[in-house]
């Protein structure tokens, strides 16, 4: 055999594609010559292929040795292609069975000792495979778990070289050594953040199971301890399960972010707060030689939360815009580019002034009255032009505190409030079947004010009265529209009323 061929996945984003690696033994001076990488890899690929085969105790023939991966114009980073030249060069040495490694998708990073590490990104990467036809992929022994997690698909662990190439017909003795293994990380466990927990604030409560009902994004303008993180990090709870290709495309992310995924594949949806230092490739995504998704990718399919939103620099918040618009982000660089998801539900919390006390009843204000507006002010503009619910958040008095430690104290449960939030959901896929939109906070104005399902003059009379008032925008009044249908939808009602629409006007109320 002096040809063998073999495949390997190649990550664009989220999309895994097959790379076909070719190896070919022909006479002349004895070399390595590897072609169809980036340049910068090449040599780093070659040396850890070539030290792992020979301290693997299966060395690479010491003839003139070929490797050619392609297609060429794809672009292929990172390490994981380590294993698939290796067992095709050690194939075209005749040296592993050709057959074998032929009909594999193999994945995994070498070693200088020839032990396989994990790789990132083994999920998308193995939902790539399978989505070609592959029904056997081979990974390090620790990716083994997230690779399983892949239907329809046959995983092979390895735990180094040595192993690959028994396991491929290779003549040699088995050898044990210790797998890599990746560091445990700890999750967080969202079933141990429940809304019950929640004392007071009995308005934003209820303002967030309309915004997980109907989609809509929301801000929340409260003093410091108000509790606007703990609400915040409740929200994902109150969300249905994702459904399989949802949770598939959450883990993926996970994995190409080299965050650890679980044995069972999650169906809950994920939370991201990134910090307000954050820069905004660690936001939306991007980096150099190597594309990572951020926290907006990271966050699809669940919620994005952004503590001390006016701390954030406007450019980075304003890289938001894009995929808030969109439901994607797409990062474009000289050597390719890569798409993400980016569907999430914007949850923005902020201090009502600078220090943190305008408004509150103990504690008297420092800032002048130009400071405050300049404060909230940096939240103005297109971000906050897609943000349906704005509400104010208070610090509990003993009262409040006294009532919700008593038994039967009015606080809902998580459990409870996303029965509610699953029943609006289905209320509102009926109505908007055939449509392009599935939830209220997807509806342009326009529709709502049109045909069937304008309201009547009497009910929104509200409405039209802030709105010739000036104390509403055009804007301001499709986004009290579409928000009274959530409401509705929370009822059980057929359609709006005039008490739906004052409930949803009072969820726009903050600044
Ligand atoms: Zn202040």
């Amino acid at each position: 055999m002096s040809v063998a061929r073999t495949q390997a996945i190649a990550l664009q984003g989220l999309h895994g594609a097959i790379v076909e690696v070719e190896a070919d033994i022909s006479d002349g001076l004895p070399g390595f010559l590897l072609i169809g990488l980036p340049d910068a890899s090449l040599g780093e690929a070659r040396d850890r292929v070539r030290a792992a085969a020979a301290n693997s105790g299966c060395p690479l023939p010491s003839r003139k040795l070929t490797v050619n991966m392609s297609p060429a114009s794809l672009r292929k980073h990172g390490s994981s292609f380590d294993l698939s030249i290796a067992v095709a060069a050690l194939a075209a040495g005749d040296l592993v069975s050709a057959a074998s490694i032929r009909s594999v998708v193999h994945i995994g990073e070498l070693g200088l000792d020839g032990r396989l590490r994990p790789v990132d990104g083994i999920l998308p990467s193995v939902l790539g495979a399978a989505r070609a036809g592959a029904t056997t992929v081979m990974v390090p022994s620790a990716n083994v778990d997230e690779a399983s997690l892949v239907p329809d698909v046959r995983v092979v662990g390895v735990a180094s070289l040595r192993d690959a190439a028994i396991w491929h017909g290779g003549d040699f003795e088995p050898e044990a050594v210790e797998a890599l293994t990746r560091p445990a990380t700890e999750a967080v466990d969202e079933a141990d953040l429940d809304l019950a927990d929640v004392i007071g604030n009995r308005a934003a409560v209820e303002g967030m199971i309309v915004a997980a009902s109907g989609g809509h994004h929301m801000l929340m303008v409260g003093p410091p301890g108000a509790g606007k993180t703990m609400l915040a990090a409740r929200l994902p709870g109150l969300l249905p399960d994702l459904d399989i290709d949802q949770a598939l495309e959450v883990s993926s992310v996970r994995s190409l972010s080299g965050l650890p995924v679980q044995a069972l594949l999650s169906r809950r949806p994920p939370f991201e707060s990134p910090h307000h230092s954050c820069s905004a490739a660690a936001l939306v995504g991007g980096g150099h030689a190597i594309m990572r998704p951020g926290a907006v990718t990271r966050a699809s399919g669940g919620v994005l939360f952004l503590d001390e939103a006016p701390e954030f620099a406007a450019a980075v918040l304003d890289g938001l815009r894009q995929p808030l618009e969109s439901g994607s982000i797409v990062i474009q660089r000289t050597h390719g580019s890569a798409t993400w998801p980016a569907r999430c539900q914007l949850v923005l919390a902020a201090n009502p002034c600078p220090c943190g006390e305008y408004g509150s009843r103990d504690v008297a204000c420092s800032c002048s009255p130009f400071q405050r507006r300049r404060y909230l002010g940096k939240l103005s503009g297109p971000l906050i032009d897609r943000i349906d619910i704005q509400l104010r958040v208070s610090r509990i008095d003993s009262a409040q505190f006294r009532q919700a430690t008593e038994p039967l104290g009015g606080q809902i449960t998580t459990a409870e409030a996303r029965s509610r939030v699953v029943a609006a959901r289905d209320r509102q896929r009926r109505r908007w079947e055939g449509t392009p939109w599935r939830l209220n906070s997807e509806v342009p104005g326009s529709r709502l004010r049109s045909g069937d399902l304008r309201l009547a003059t009497a009910d929104t009379e509200v409405l039209d009265r802030a709105l010739e008032g000036g104390a509403l925008t055009m804007r301001g009044y499709d986004r009290v529209l579409r928000l009274a249908w959530t409401v509705a939808d929370l009822d059980a009602a057929e359609r709006p009323t005039r008490e739906h629409v004052g409930a949803a006007l009072a969820l726009r109320r903050a600044l």
